[in-house]
């Protein structure tokens, strides 16, 4: 039968769920999900934001974690296209933000060609919430210049020129870098970086059971094993990691102020 839903067209929404924590969702994305009838939800999104979805909301988990294989690249946009056309408003969760190692431009580029209508609302991405989760100032003034988001980890085994980044002076932050923190290290102190650079690895930042640990580039491969840290994490390499103040110490410090004054 067919149903009202297919008068109206539908609409695909991307959204950057941030990198967990839900209070860390912009006002946007909690406006629009409100509005969408499927949300469908990669696993990096945390389960506080999934639970947000309204009685009348069809639920799909199209993660790779949890036991389930990873769902297929194009089953998803197929999916996906197939409920836009029967005129229903998608929610396409994504973890952080959907144009940071999340897909969101093949996606969209698909969606067009297929012409079906789709918009984009940003979020959080877990590289930088890392700065507030740590009081870890990134781009520290006269420390460094900058900061650079890159993966460690890409399909065709290229990567980005670690020797350019050596010597860039920026803080950089690893994506998918924890399957062979070995290698990483190894492939880094060969293009220059210093083995006494300081690294914080933060593993499922701003959840309940986040981790970390502060290290060194010569010890981070020991340090991960010896702290059980896994995936998903990010890696933060620079002078800037060493400025970290976390939570604790930061009240610390402001409670020892109150007491001097
Ligand atoms: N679009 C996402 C990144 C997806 S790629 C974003 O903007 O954050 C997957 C990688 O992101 C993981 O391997 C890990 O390096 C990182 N990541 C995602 N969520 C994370 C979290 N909560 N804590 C630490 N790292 C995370």
């Amino acid at each position: 039968m067919t149903t009202a839903r297919t008068s109206q067209p539908g609409k695909v929404w991307l959204i950057g769920a941030g990198p967990g924590d839900p209070e860390l969702l912009t006002l946007t994305a909690i406006r629009v999900m409100a509005t969408c009838d499927v949300w469908m939800v990669d696993d990096l999104v945390g389960p506080e934001i999934v639970a947000m979805a309204g009685p009348g909301t069809r639920v799909i988990h199209v993660g790779k974690r949890g036991g389930c294989r990873s769902t297929p690249q194009d089953f998803i946009l197929r999916l996906m296209a197939r409920y836009a056309r029967q005129g229903r408003t998608v929610a396409r969760l994504k973890g952080g933000d959907p144009f940071v190692f999340g897909r969101g431009g093949e996606e969209l580029a698909w969606l067009a060609e297929q012409g079906i209508v789709a918009e984009a609302v940003g979020g959080l991405t877990a590289g930088l919430s890392v700065g507030p989760a740590l009081g870890l100032p990134l781009t520290h003034r006269g420390v460094a210049r900058g900061v650079a988001l890159v993966t460690a980890h890409t399909m065709d085994g290229s990567r980005p020129d670690w020797q350019a980044l050596a010597a860039s002076g920026l803080t950089v932050v690893f994506y998918m870098g924890m399957s062979d923190v070995a290698r990483l290290q190894e492939e880094l102190l060969c293009a220059g970086f210093a083995a006494s650079l300081p690294v914080a690895v933060v593993q499922r930042v701003s959840c309940p059971d986040q981790r970390s640990a502060v290290t060194t580039l010569a010890q981070l491969p020991d340090t991960v094993v010896r702290e059980g840290l896994a995936s998903p994490a990010v890696v933060v390499l620079g002078e800037a990691v060493a400025h970290a103040q976390p939570a604790a110490s930061v009240a610390q410090a402001v409670s020892s102020c109150v007491r001097a004054a």
